[in-house]
């Protein structure tokens, strides 16, 4: 469980901002990547692998910085909630932020966290099928007024 697909490594990666190189080889300059002109010599990887504390922390900075955090945090602790109910509150929280900055599975909620919010943007643009939040990525349809 919560072990990353190259889907979600690269949904992270993209999420970053950062490119995910497609190689080419130059004359001259070895093997590049034509989208970002940045050379791949010894570069293994075409995209972060999200193995580090580091991709962790860069993934959190990011959420912040965009304005989702809030939002993530609170989908990650009905996450949690429901996957692992507790009673006793004083815990609860203590817990939960143990649960949460676990490496593997914080990426892996922040890539669910990101295909969800992008179903979300696609189910808004389908004419006839409006939603309201109700919280982060929980929805309730709205019935039509005709
Ligand atoms: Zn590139």
């Amino acid at each position: 469980m919560h072990e990353l697909t190259e889907d979600d490594k690269k949904r992270l990666t993209e999420f970053l901002g950062e490119c995910l190189h497609e190689p080419y080889w130059h004359d001259m300059r070895g093997t590049i990547c034509y989208k970002c002109d940045h050379s791949l010599n010894g570069i293994s990887d075409m995209y972060r692998q999200f193995t580090t504390w580091e991709d962790l922390g860069a993934l959190k900075e990011k959420l912040v910085e965009t304005g989702k955090w809030n939002d993530f945090d609170e989908w990650a602790y009905m996450k949690w909630d429901s996957l692992k109910p507790f009673n006793d509150l004083s815990r609860r929280l203590e817990e939960q932020s143990d649960w949460l900055f676990t490496l593997n599975r914080f990426c892996w909620l922040v890539s669910e966290f990101l295909r969800k919010e992008q179903q979300c943007a696609e189910t808004w643009t389908q004419p006839g099928h409006q939603h309201i939040h109700v919280r982060s990525h929980q929805h309730r349809p709205v019935e039509r007024r005709e």
